[in-house]
């Protein structure tokens, strides 16, 4: 069944559509009582953030944009030492999408949620004229469990670790893109199980940013730029699979200018660094991470080469690969 421009009267079509996707998939007793607003209790200090996801194609290997919406959100909450708790879903829907999209996008959602133990708690539709797209925009509140985890509060001596191998999400929407053969999923995953661990264990993390579009030489620019350092990285330490080095070999692709939806950074003190790799590691989603730098006085971003020469990593300019996430 395709959606008309009637599912977003606010009459019996929209209502279905509410009941036989979102209040089925989302199931839970906030969502249920159908409110004005969801009513919500949290405890101390709150994070609060939103993001719009536009990614194209929709379903793509190891991920689908329900996913990427809930993962998004989450993760942005858990950079800042928050502990994600409620989600709303806002859904812009263009006329003749699929019923059965929808649902697919939902279950995706649901699951991506339960996973982050997060619950879906207020949620909208709009149908506009259009050639079947789906958009979606969620916000998200998490519960601070450390505050003052920012990226202007990187110190001189900390050191970098990246949570895993850098570019899948690109690769993989690339590749179906381009109509290019190979087993590359995206990384999209929630980071909860890293960002726990660190914080249960005591780690004084200074910073922490999860690595998305623009890439980890965007992120780390913006690290040197808020807390006024120099970022070192180390080419032979950033984690980059067999795989996905091929494509970017062929097409001409960097690494670090590729965009993950489930890597981040953390910035640690020196004296904690090995620690923090441990608990990493042994997290879900953090298998391949790697000690990958350090901030030193000064200002911008270098790396040394393989080769042991010098070389300063700039922004992302330009608009990379649009319609990512
Ligand atoms: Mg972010």
């Amino acid at each position: 069944m395709k959606i008309d421009m009637a599912y977003g009267s606010g009459g019996k079509q929209t209502g279905n559509l509410i009941n036989d996707i979102f209040l089925k998939n989302f199931d839970n007793s906030i969502l249920a009582k159908m409110e004005d607003s969801a009513v919500l209790k949290v405890n101390g200090k709150i994070a609060y953030t939103t993001d719009s996801f536009v990614v194209t194609p929709m379903f793509f290997p190891g991920g689908d944009i329900g996913k990427v919406a809930v993962c998004g959100t989450v993760n942005d909450l858990l950079m800042m030492g928050a502990i994600p708790k409620y989600l709303t879903a806002g859904f812009i829907i263009e006329e003749g999408a699929d019923m059965e999209t929808i649902d697919r996008i939902a279950k995706s959602m649901s699951l991506a949620a339960k996973e982050a133990k997060v619950q879906i708690v207020a949620g909208d539709t709009k149908v506009i004229e259009g050639k079947g797209g789906v958009y979606i925009n969620t916000s998200g509140i998490g519960e601070i469990m450390k505050s003052g985890i920012s990226i202007s509060n990187c110190k001189k001596g900390d050191v970098i670790l990246l949570s895993g191998n850098l570019g899948e999400h690109h690769a993989a929407i690339m590749s179906l893109r381009m109509g290019i053969e190979n087993t590359i999923q995206s990384d999209c995953a929630p980071l909860r199980s890293i960002v726990k661990n660190l914080l249960e264990h005591n780690i004084r993390v200074h910073c922490m940013r999860d690595v998305t579009r623009g890439g980890l030489a965007t992120v780390l620019n913006e690290v040197s730029q808020s807390s006024s350092c120099c970022v070192e990285i180390y080419e032979d330490s950033i984690p980059v699979s067999a795989q996905v080095k091929g494509f970017c070999d062929i097409l001409g692709l960097d690494p670090l200018y590729m965009a993950n939806e489930g890597k981040m950074i953390a910035v640690v003190p020196e004296n904690q660094a090995e620690k923090a790799l441990a608990i990493i590691k042994k997290s879900r989603y953090g298998a391949n991470a790697q000690i990958i730098g350090k901030i030193t006085k000064g200002s911008g971003v270098t790396m040394t080469t393989s080769l042991k020469g010098s070389r300063i990593i700039d922004i992302l300019y330009g608009e990379g690969l649009p319609r990512i996430c």
